[in-house]
């Protein structure tokens, strides 16, 4: 495809007019601010519309769509032990699948071509995202509430069959990660042994991290004065490069261990502000040299999938917490939402609009009300843009979503058995 005469989000995240960006297979193959001379395909008009590197969602839990709006109004402790624990617990991966494929429908609605994803019923996670063309680094939740050893655990095997089965499958679009949920849902030798494993089979590591202050308390009572991150550190978890969700409560220390080790604070505004689990010190983490990226979380504690309503509430919460207006810049924001979510899931030739990067693009209809006049894109898109706006998302190359049609997914059909899900799940609760 070449997207022709259109204005663009450049490799260093300023807008840029007059350009035009062509396809070839899975890369972007052209970026030029002239018209080429070979034949691309369909030739995209950019009259009217943007063209942005897709959003990476860098921590979700897609089958949770089944929980959207089911665990309202509660502090995590309470959400996750009184209301999602026993929820999940009699979810079936017939279930998963299609809340997995709808959560997908909704991403590649809005713009995300790529998610870091942590929960069970992972073979039916795989399935959904090879199947839908989308990309994701998936993981299977390690808990563990007794002392047994972890090659005698469920996971242990989970794991093995996930790493044989999945990992770099569909042309690498799926990656396997390994995962341990938290702190506070595990124990020592559970997160040394997937730790270690890591190692051993080269893989990214993904954990929640210091997402609310009891969370935090409580790990320092538990573990010699501690906090989450010096925890798993002193564990030799952070060998391999990690995803650690929220880090709302972290300080200047933590910080000094995150950048040392390479870990991506990965964080979700909107869950945090829907949990009152905090704001993530996401300025002070950038000025420390913390690589930063954003999720959404699952759909109970957001309720959407939108990276643009996550982007927007980062850029703003940053000033306002810190008193600085200009903290967490436009450019910044679509870098963490994009460049920063595919360096954490280990794509270096990803998120950004880039001649030889894989054709990971988003279309934006930019001639509507709310988006004139168009001073700056990356403003407007940070500022003023909704994930509605997008019209188009193209993952390696391919057209997944565009004006109101999923071409690999039927949608209708996913809501319909995801609505069914629920009531079942819900009776037998
Ligand atoms: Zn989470």
């Amino acid at each position: 495809m070449l997207f022709s005469d259109i204005q663009i989000i450049d490799e260093h995240f300023q807008a840029k007019d007059h350009q035009w960006v062509g396809t070839r297979g899975d890369t972007i193959a052209y970026v030029g601010s002239c018209a080429p001379t070979e034949d691309f395909g369909e030739v995209y008009s950019g009259t009217g519309c943007a063209l942005m590197p897709g959003m990476y969602n860098a921590h979700a839990h897609a089958p949770m769509t089944l929980l959207r709006g089911y665990a309202e109004n509660l502090p995590l402790q309470q959400w996750l032990n009184d209301r999602v624990f026993p929820f999940e617990a009699k979810i079936t991966d017939e279930e998963a699948y299609p809340a997995t494929l709808l959560a997908i429908a909704e991403m590649l609605r809005f713009g995300t071509v790529s998610f870091s994803d942590m929960y069970y019923f992972s073979d039916a996670r795989a399935h959904a995202v090879i199947e839908s063309g989308i990309k994701c680094n998936l993981s299977e939740a390690a808990l563990s509430f007794t002392d047994t050893p972890y090659s005698e655990l469920p996971i242990a095997r989970v794991n093995e069959h996930l790493i044989d089965a999945y990992h770099m499958a569909a042309n690498g679009r799926l990656k396997i990660d390994l995962s341990i949920h938290a702190e506070y849902t595990s124990n020592p030798a559970l997160v040394e042994a997937v730790g270690q494993l890591a190692v051993e089979r080269g893989l990214r590591t993904h954990i929640h991290l210091a997402e609310t202050q009891t969370e935090t308390r409580e790990c320092a009572e538990r573990h010699d004065g501690m906090s989450p991150a010096a925890y798993f550190d002193s564990l030799g978890f952070f060998r391999m490069p990690c995803s650690a969700a929220h880090c709302v409560w972290t300080t200047a220390d933590d910080w000094a261990i995150l950048r040392e080790r390479g870990v991506t604070a990965v964080t979700n505004p909107a869950s945090n502000l829907k949990l009152a689990s905090g704001i993530a010190p996401v300025a002070a983490m950038l000025d420390a040299g913390v690589a930063v990226a954003l999720g959404t979380d699952g759909p109970a504690s957001n309720n959407n999938h939108d990276m643009f309503q996550d982007m927007y509430l980062l850029a703003l919460l940053q000033k306002g917490a810190s008193g600085d207006p200009c903290a967490v810049s436009p450019a910044q924001a679509l870098q963490i939402a994009t460049e920063n979510g595919a360096r954490a899931q280990g794509r270096e030739d990803c998120g950004a609009i880039k001649q030889g990067n894989k054709a990971d693009l988003v279309v934006v209809d930019v001639d509507q009300p709310h988006l004139h006049p168009a001073t700056d894109l990356a403003s407007n898109l940070v500022y003023a843009a909704h994930g509605s706006d997008v019209v188009l998302t193209m993952v390696d190359g391919a057209v997944l979503y565009r004006d109101g049609e999923w071409p690999t997914i039927d949608v209708e059909r996913a809501e319909a058995e995801t609505d069914a899900a629920f009531k079942r799940i819900i009776a037998r609760l």
